[in-house]
Parts: structure tokens; C-alpha cells; sequence
């Protein structure tokens, strides 16, 4: 590689995918000779760690990765240790630590990066608006300036902006119109000094996954509560009361309790080598093939699992299990919102069995590196990406859970009559002059703040970025399959409209899904994926 050329390449975004991307490339590139320039984009003050991990958020939303699971460790070359190491207490291997202290030591990750000598990185504090190339390379449209050219561009985006679903956007010309209160999730730092005038009031929240563990932390401890010998003591200025609601009402399952609990479900080494080898078949196959492969490594070790537990499953049982899984995700679950938690609470503390799903969720979690290296690379046929990623997304609800503490509070504020649970499921909703009514059967409520926590799918079709437009318009960029993200082959390299890579122009990340599985972790900002985007550019670039 040309080291002398400057700034021949740009990475756009700069959460953890950008610096993994940075660590990646520092890693591959021999240490000898001058610094390899690298310019990189974003108007996010929280370099290398992103919007959702800034440290300049509430403190009060968690990672949701016990400290005992948190494998992203820095590259040989970093003087900065692992983050359990880094931390400067002596960490609980079962703690959950806060998404602020994550962001912190992503930003000591960036600062080493950036200063190791084998880069030469210049930031700019600006988005990237347009992308355009000719015959000397890339150009990109930052701040009314049309810079470059770049041999190499890296689209590190994470969820840009998408169209609002037709309920969103009902409700958003809602709240434009009447004194009804529509609030984002995020930034969790506006909604903690907003939540400050809904004292007293009746607080709906849109979606009750991971997101409204954090509306609840915001609206509860944000607000001066605390949560004591399992019981919530109100401080006064948090909401009379909050219902969370979603399609299915369900919250997800917490995640085994302790490190001991928690290794119970760790599936055998040859268990993975098995599966491992399934999910590069699965990959290719067609989908039938691949739902039987995926089958055939689960039920052995689910049952076996259960088995320790005093469960006799039985194979038919996981397979029916498992069947109704892939047709129909959570449908085998139909015990209410309370009963729900409950039960998940007790089967991560260890006072219950486990059920068949919740030993599936945690073997799943544990196989999350192995899905990723079998399917990422594949060039999977869009209709068996389809099911493998609709089972991974189904999964979520115990793979990935959140702490137990969190689903312990949200009992506790149930208990002390914050929390309801009365609407969760599916309530019909209703617009009045001053909000939402909430019904189900002869129970109705009325919400005078609704606060939006469903995120969006990856959809290509409904983003809502003049970058990604142009480069759709321009033939650069193409979608997966309906529904999904972009096109991308093993190294990131967008496929363009006549299949071919876009030369020098790739994408990692969320807006891939469909082309990659699994993406929604830390884990996968600094795996494999990165490794051969990096191994990429320097072979293209000689
Ligand atoms: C609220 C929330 C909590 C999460 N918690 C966890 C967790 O606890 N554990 C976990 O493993 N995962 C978690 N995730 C998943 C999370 O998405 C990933 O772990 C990680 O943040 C993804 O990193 P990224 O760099 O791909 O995207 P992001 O972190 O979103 O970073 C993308 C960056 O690109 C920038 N950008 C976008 N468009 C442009 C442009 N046009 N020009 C310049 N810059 C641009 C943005 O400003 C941003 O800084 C969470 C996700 C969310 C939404």
C-alpha cells in the first residue's frame, strides 16, 4: 500500500463499527514505515463509541452483557487492557455495567488507535451528505465541501433515520395538533430532563423490549426513585403511572443469574464444532435444509441440557418446540405479561427449570460468533436468510435478555403501582384531545406522553438518508431482499445494480442485515467481519 498518498481512506461513522474498522486496519498493516492516512466522518462527540453508548448519556441504562460475557478485546498492538480490566474497581463477573462506562472505554480505545503511529487519523466533525465517484476515486460531500478523492470508503452507519411507520406518523401529526406528548427513546439524557414535567401524569410506552428497560430506569431512578431490598421507593417526580405495551405484551427473558447458573447452558465443544459446520451448510441451502440443520444441532444439546435440570424434554417435544418457532416466534408462549416475567425471572435465578425456549435462547446466545462466521461470509439465497434471520430475531427474547436486576425492578414498580401491566398486550389505542386512550376489555386508561422505543427495521426501502438515496439512485447501492438492508459480499464491499463490488466502496453493520446475521451486538463490531473488510482494503490497495 501507497503509504505516502494522503487521506486515501474515509470511514463514515465512527460508533464501534468505525473503530473496529480503525482497530482492524491498524492491526493488519505492517508496523514499519510512515502512518497510513485516514480520514474519518461523524458529527457525534462520542468518537468510538457512538450515540448509543455516549458517555454524555443517563447513567442509569445498562449494557445488557454481564461483565463475565464481554469479549471485545483490544488488538495486540493497543496499550489499553480489557474493559475488565479497565475498570477500575474489582468488576462482579455477573454485574451489568452502564452503557456510559462501556462508551467511556470505547473513547480510550479510539484516543490508543488514533495515536499508535501506524495511523494517521484525521477526524472530521461533520456528517457526510452525498458520495459520488469518477475516474480518481471516491468523493464525499461533508459540510458543503466536496472532498477526496478516497480509494476506500467505509459506511459505518449504524440506524440512520427511517420513514415512521403509519401509527408513528399518525401520532406524530397527533402530538403536532393537540396537547398529546410524543417522546423518542433517545437521547435517554433529553427524555431524563423532559420526564421531569410528566410528574404525576399517565406515561404510554410504544414497544416493551430492551429500550423500555431504559424509559423505565430514565423515568424511575432519572428522576430521583431508588429501588431498595426489592421494593421501589418514588421520590414523587416520576409518572403516576407508566404501561408499557407492545403486540404480544411480553417482556423479554433476563439472562442466567450467575456465571455458575449461566454455565449450565453452555453447549460442548463438539456441540459447537457441529453446529459450526451446519450453519455453513444451512447458509447455502435451501430453506427446508437449512431449518433441518439448524434442528438437528439444537435438539441434541437443548435436550440434553434440560436433562441436567431434571427435564426429560424429549426430541419430539424440542422439535414441535423449535417447528412452531420458525413458523410463528413465541407463539408456544401463551402465559400473560406478569406470569411472564415471573417465570423468566425464576428460570434465570435458578428456582425454576428451564423450559424448552429459554434453553434454546441461551444455547442460541452462545452460538451468536458461530452463526456469524458460518452465514456472513456465505452469499446465503435471500429466501433462507430470510428464515435464519426471522429464527435469530425470534431468539432475541432470551438471547438477549436483559439483567435480572431490570426485570426485578419492573416488578418492584409494578408492585408499588408505577408500572401496569393491564394493556401490555396489543391494547386497542384510541386518540383523544389531550393523548392516547389505552383499552382492553373493560379496563381503559388514558396516556397524556406516549414515548416511541421500537426500532426500526434495516430497511433500505424506508431509510431516510440522502447519502444512501444517492447511492441507490447512482446504481452503487442495492438492497438484499425486500425488507433488508444492503447488498454486500464477505469482505463489506457493496454489490452494485450489475452484481458487481462497488470498487472501494463498502458497508458494515446494521444496514447490511439480510447479506449478514446478528448484528445488533458490540461483539460483532469487532469480529471477523472487520478482519476482512481491513484484509480487503490493503489487497486492493497493494
Ligand atoms: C439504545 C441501544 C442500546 C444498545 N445496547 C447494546 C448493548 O448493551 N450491547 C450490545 O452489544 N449492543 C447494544 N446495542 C446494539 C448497538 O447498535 C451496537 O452494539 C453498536 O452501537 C453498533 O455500532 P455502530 O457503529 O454500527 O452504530 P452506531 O453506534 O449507531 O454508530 C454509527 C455512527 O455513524 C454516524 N453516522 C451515521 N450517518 C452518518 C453520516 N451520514 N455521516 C457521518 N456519520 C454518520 C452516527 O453519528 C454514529 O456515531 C444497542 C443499540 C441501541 C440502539
Amino acid at each position: 500500500m501507497d503509504r505516502n498518498s494522503a487521506e486515501r481512506i474515509a470511514i463514515v461513522g465512527l460508533g464501534p463499527r468505525g473503530l473496529g474498522a480503525l482497530e482492524a486496519l491498524a492491526a493488519a498493516l505492517p508496523r514499519e514505515g510512515p502512518p497510513v492516512s485516514v480520514i474519518v466522518f461523524d458529527a457525534c462527540p462520542a468518537p468510538g463509541a457512538g450515540p448509543n453508548f455516549d458517555p454524555h448519556e443517563s447513567e442509569v441504562c445498562r449494557l445488557n452483557i454481564p461483565m463475565r460475557d464481554i469479549e471485545i478485546d483490544p488488538p495486540a498492538f493497543s496499550r489499553c487492557r480489557r474493559f475488565v480490566e479497565w475498570v477500575a474497581e474489582a468488576p462482579d463477573p455477573d454485574d451489568f455495567p452502564s452503557r456510559v462506562k462501556m462508551g467511556r472505554y470505547l473513547e480510550t480505545r479510539y484516543s490508543d488507535v488514533w495515536s499508535n503511529g501506524v495511523l494517521a487519523i484525521s477526524h472530521q466533525m461533520q456528517r457526510v451528505e452525498r458520495a459520488r465517484r469518477d475516474e480518481n476515486g471516491w468523493y464525499l460531500l461533508s459540510g458543503h465541501v466536496w472532498r477526496g478523492p478516497y480509494a476506500e470508503v467505509l459506511l459505518a452507519l449504524g440506524q440512520p433515520e427511517t420513514s415512521p411507520d403509519d401509527q408513528l406518523a399518525e401520532w406524530r401529526r397527533h402530538a403536532d395538533t393537540s396537547s398529546a406528548t410524543l417522546a423518542e427513546a433517545y437521547p435517554t439524557k433529553q427524555l431524563q430532563v423532559r420526564a421531569a414535567d410528566w410528574a404525576g401524569k399517565t406515561v404510554a410506552i410504544r414497544g416493551f423490549a430492551l429500550s423500555a428497560f431504559d424509559i423505565l430506569r430514565v423515568l424511575t431512578l432519572g428522576q430521583g426513585g431508588r429501588f431498595d431490598g426489592g421494593r421501589y421507593h418514588p421520590s414523587g417526580r416520576e409518572p403516576a403511572r407508566i404501561a408499557p405495551f407492545s403486540f404480544d405484551g411480553k417482556p423479554p427473558f433476563p439472562k442466567p443469574e450467575t456465571e455458575a447458573l449461566d454455565a449450565r447452558f453452555s453447549p460442548m465443544t463438539q456441540e459447537t464444532e457441529r453446529f459450526s459446520v451446519s450453519i455453513a451448510k444451512a447458509a447455502i441451502a435451501d430453506p427446508q435444509q437449512a431449518r433441518d440443520l439448524v434442528d438437528a444441532s439444537l435438539i441434541p444439546v437443548v435436550g440434553r441440557i434440560l436433562q441436567t435440570f431434571g427435564v426429560d424434554a424429549g426430541s419430539q417435544r424440542i422439535s414441535d418446540w423449535l417447528g412452531q418457532e420458525w413458523e410463528d416466534p413465541g407463539s408456544q408462549e401463551t402465559g400473560g405479561s406478569l406470569e411472564t416475567l415471573q417465570h423468566g425471572i425464576a428460570m434465570a435465578e435458578g428456582a425454576s427449570a428451564p423450559t424448552v425456549g429459554f434453553a434454546a435462547g441461551q444455547v442460541w446466545r452462545k452460538w451468536q460468533n458461530e452463526l456469524r462466521s458460518g452465514f456472513n461470509p456465505a452469499g446465503t439465497p435471500p429466501e433462507t436468510a430470510e428464515i435464519l434471520i426471522g429464527f435469530d430475531e425470534g431468539l432475541k427474547r432470551y438471547s438477549y435478555g436483559p439483567p435480572i436486576a431490570s426485570s426485578r425492578e419492573l416488578v418492584a414498580l409494578i408492585e408499588a403501582g408505577v408500572v401496569t401491566l393491564d394493556f401490555a398486550a396489543d391494547p386497542e389505542i384510541s386518540l383523544t384531545p389531550s393523548g392516547w386512550t389505552l383499552k382492553k376489555a373493560d379496563n381503559a386508561v388514558e396516556a397524556t406522553v406516549m414515548i416511541d422505543s421500537v426500532m426500526p427495521n434495516p430497511d433500505l426501502g424506508a431509510v431516510r438518508s440522502p447519502l444512501l438515496s444517492g447511492l441507490q439512485d447512482d446504481g452503487w447501492l442495492t438492497q438484499f431482499a425486500e425488507g433488508f438492508g444492503a447488498r454486500t459480499s464477505a469482505d463489506g464491499s457493496l454489490i452494485d445494480k450489475n452484481g458487481e463490488k462497488a470498487p472501494g466502496l463498502c458497508l458494515l453493520g446494521r444496514l447490511a442485515l439480510g447479506s449478514v446475521v446478528a448484528v445488533d451486538s458490540l461483539h460483532d463490531c469487532f469480529g471477523a467481519a472487520s478482519g476482512r473488510w481491513a484484509k480487503g482494503v490493503i489487497d486492493r490497495m497493494g
